[in-house]
């Protein structure tokens, strides 16, 4: 990115988004099952490589791509957004009342770890029977019999392989298409947004079952909630959350220009 930027441009600081749980104090990366992290001081580890002297400002990457999206994506306007992000793990941002909500510590907005299968599959957090465990990567890979393949190609694959006709490709994605819809409509009756938004595999999944997505919402969602919720993909793609990440970093030097 900084090949684009002007040479007479002024660094003011620097923005990450991380797949975790971010400490909105300080940054500090609590947990990141994708990456091993525990506690893990990403921004200072960040700084000292890069040999820069300015604020790095660490944010969870659903929160941050939903802030971008919010800021000047597909949900510019809306002030009740859930975004719904989908690597390895699952995650939300989510902005209500035109707020982020990332709640006391900044943990807030963990959906992939709401637990939807009492005593069900091992998930990556250590517990059982997270939703994640069923709308992730490795739900997804596991039902289709393709339990050792992994990363986001191996998806696509997938989804490519039910677009073919592939029976147990298929299978697998009206499953998860199902087990979307299901989580889906759990927080529209709890957030009631006017927007959802499916970014990274989420997108992929959505696209590939919105048919299941839709009847299951719509047979779980209370009606009321269903009203104007509006599903969407990300306008900003893959860059939601670096857009996001600066964004984060910016607002940091608008809300203390001195320091
Ligand atoms: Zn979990």
């Amino acid at each position: 990115m900084h090949q684009a930027v002007p040479t007479d441009s002024v660094c003011v600081g620097a923005g990450v988004a991380v797949c975790g749980m971010v400490r909105r104090d300080d940054g500090l990366v609590r947990l990141s099952p994708t990456t091993g992290w525990v506690d893990e001081p990403i921004g200072a580890a960040l700084a000292t490589e890069l040999g820069i002297d300015v604020p790095i400002t660490v944010g969870n990457v659903a929160d941050v791509a939903a802030f971008a999206e919010h800021a000047r994506g597909a949900a510019t306007g809306c002030d009740n957004v859930l975004y719904l992000y989908g690597d390895v793990g699952v995650g939300a941002g989510i902005i209500a009342g035109g707020r982020r909500l990332t709640g006391h510590g900044g943990y807030g907005g963990e959906v992939g770890h709401m637990v939807v299968v009492r005593d069900g599959m091992r998930c990556d957090c250590g517990r059982r029977g997270c939703w994640e465990t069923e709308i992730g990567e490795y739900g997804l890979l596991r039902a289709a019999g393709r339990a050792e393949a992994r990363g986001r190609d191996a998806l696509l694959t997938l989804f490519d392989a039910a677009d073919r006709g592939d029976a147990r490709a298929q299978s697998a994605v009206r499953q998860a298409g199902d087990w979307l819809g299901f989580g889906v409509a759990n927080l529209v009756n709890i957030f009631n947004p006017e927007m959802v938004i499916f970014g990274g595999t989420m997108r992929d999944l959505y696209l590939a079952a919105a048919a299941q997505v839709r009847s299951r919402l719509n047979s779980n969602g209370l009606p009321a909630c269903l009203e104007h919720v509006r599903l969407r993909t990300p306008e900003l793609g893959d860059d939601a959350a670096l857009i996001g990440a600066a964004e984060l970093a910016f607002e940091r030097l608008l809300a203390d220009p001195l320091n």
